[in-house]
């Protein structure tokens, strides 16, 4: 068997039909935007992995990083030990975050880093003396994670889990908020989409622990950008009723949407904060729960006394180096002017796809470039062309979009648009 044989026959893939995967690429290697095939092609990262390479591939600050970690300590369990790497990467966060999110609670994926938060807030319920909140609000369109009862908070059609609906338990899903980002704010509430919130919150507030949602763009649920006033009377709503606000910022974190995190978009602060995707810059999973000290101390109170939840990798000083290393290049500053480059061009580039006749929407904000199609796409289309494009897109539903590194020049982005738009013209 060929390697390539050989994975077909044994390995999953994320997502992925096991009795026709579809083109497959053998990678050997990677650096800065570019993945290298097997036989020597090419191609551009345009998904920065899944959001992750924000500094790109092979970042030699961040493999240097975790080649002196691995060398001293490349893990050690963290009850009752601690290590210099989680408490320099812990001052890095405290400093970066707002005031009120300081007490950070690692953990090694983003979809445990949502468990951990789910589990925060029904602990910090009962601490309060109300044992009854156990249900969560989200809204319509968006996604959480592959795991059990992330999947619950997961758009119950579109959020890759529907099929698992009668064996989640059920949450409160609320319409996605109406008005899109950059358009005018109505006053009136239900137009604005606030209102449902309102009533929801009226009538079955005394049994829900927490709202959660992405703030301002929907990610894997939709890539859809809603306008930040929507958070802003979701906080105060939360507010009025002791519920708890979570944001997951696992996809929107460390500058992607042209700000260090979406929720500074809308200069709301929530109760708990989960982030993941490019904390360690695409080099290694890793992933944090933040929250205040409100939710942290009551958490104390509580019967068990302590949070319960204690990964086995929790605090992995190798993928704290790395984590630190990755802070370290955002806190030059770069990033924000390349960000603000790669949307100009990518405003420019893709709005001619806003004229063919296959397209929905064309949008872009920040480093995330979308084109909505009116009908699904065939992402195995998109991975067959991509040795002949030069360029890895992996299309998700209706949409075909890019969120490439922060570095990629501007040559590199016009093949990364040019190929999406040739996608859009013809998607098979
Ligand atoms: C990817 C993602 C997750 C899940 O993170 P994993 O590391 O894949 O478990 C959760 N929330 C959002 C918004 C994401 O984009």
């Amino acid at each position: 068997m060929t390697p390539l044989e050989f994975d077909a026959r044994h390995l999953w893939h994320p997502y992925t039909d096991v009795a026709d995967p579809g083109p497959m690429h053998l990678i050997t290697g990677a650096e800065g935007v570019w993945l290298t095939c097997a036989d020597g092609t090419r191609m551009i990262d345009a998904m920065s992995s899944w959001w992750c390479a924000i500094h790109g591939h092979r970042h030699p600050a961040i493999t240097g990083a975790m080649h002196d970690q691995i060398d001293r300590l490349p893990h050690v369990m963290f009850g009752g030990l601690t290590h210099e790497p989680a408490i320099a990467l812990g001052r890095r966060l405290v400093a970066m975050l707002p005031r009120g999110l300081d007490r950070i609670f690692y953990c090694d994926s983003g979809s445990v880093s949502v468990e951990v938060a789910l589990k925060m807030a029904v602990q910090y319920q009962v601490a309060a003396g109300r044992p009854g909140r156990v249900e969560f609000a989200t809204i319509r369109g968006g996604y959480h994670g592959d795991t059990w009862k992330a999947m619950s908070v997961c758009d119950p059609v579109n959020g890759m889990h529907g099929l698992f609906q009668g064996a989640l338990s059920v949450q409160h899903f609320l319409p996605q908020p109406p008005v899109v980002l950059g358009a005018e704010w109505p006053e009136d509430p239900e137009l604005a989409g606030i209102a449902p919130l309102a009533r929801l919150l009226d009538e079955a507030g005394d049994r829900i622990a927490a709202l959660i949602l992405e703030p301002v763009v929907q990610g894997a649920g939709g890539m859809r950008f809603y306008h930040p006033e929507w958070l802003r009377r979701a906080r105060a709503l939360c507010d009025a009723h002791d519920i708890l606000l979570i944001f997951d910022e696992i996809a929107t974190g460390f500058g992607r949407t042209g700000e260090m995190f979406a929720m500074d978009l809308a200069g709301v602060v929530p109760d708990i904060l989960c982030l993941g995707k490019g904390l360690t810059g695409g080099h290694i999973s890793f992933a944090a729960t933040v929250a205040g000290d409100r939710v942290a101390t009551r958490i104390g109170d509580s019967p068990a006394g302590v949070l319960m939840h204690g990964p086995t990798y929790m605090g992995n000083p190798l993928a704290c180096s790395a984590a630190i290393a990755s802070l370290e290049l955002l806190a030059e500053g770069t990033w924000r002017r390349n960000v603000a480059a790669i949307a100009r061009q990518m405003h420019k580039e893709l709005a001619p796809a806003a004229a063919l006749p296959g397209v929905a929407d064309v949008r872009v904000l920040g480093a995330i470039g979308v084109i909505e199609m009116k009908a699904p796409v065939d992402p195995r289309v998109a991975h067959g062309r991509a040795p002949g494009s030069g360029v890895w897109l992996r299309p998700f539903g209706r949409n075909i979009y890019c969120m490439p590194p922060y570095v990629i020049t501007s040559e590199d982005l016009s093949r990364v648009t040019g190929a999406m738009v040739a996608l859009a013209s013809n998607p098979g």
